[in-house]
């Protein structure tokens, strides 16, 4: 509603002004253009949850977070022979990936994508 207001005191000023119909048209535009782009923003932001590079959800994946990996490496889980945590090193610890396969199979109902 607070942009219709905007549009239409753009389009009375610019009559009242120049009464030049593509100018108003010019100064009109952005106003509708700005929405639809944060809602286009906002979609996006919610897709990635799961880090299929490292086969973990990206909340936790302390290979993509380097803020993450300092709290697991603060904790003492970390694995220094791979650079990752050891509650979330697939090399050490093969049955963790059914682990946290099992979470993307309770939220998406199929099996993640093999992690690399
Ligand atoms: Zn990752
Ligand atoms: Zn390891």
């Amino acid at each position: 509603m607070k942009n219709l207001m905007i549009c239409s005191a753009v389009v009375l000023g610019g009559l009242a002004m120049t009464g030049c119909d593509k100018a108003v048209d010019k100064n009109a535009a952005p106003a509708h253009a700005a929405p639809a782009a944060q809602i286009a923003a906002n979609a996006e932001s919610h897709e990635g949850w799961w880090c299929d590079e490292h086969g973990v959800p990206e909340s936790v994946c302390a290979q993509c977070s380097t803020t993450l990996a300092a709290d697991f490496k603060a904790k003492g889980d970390w694995c220094k022979e791979h650079d990752r945590p050891e509650s979330q090193c697939f090399v050490c610890h093969p049955d963790l990936v059914a682990k946290f396969a099992a979470q993307y199979a309770a939220k998406y109902g199929k099996e993640p994508p093999k992690p690399n």
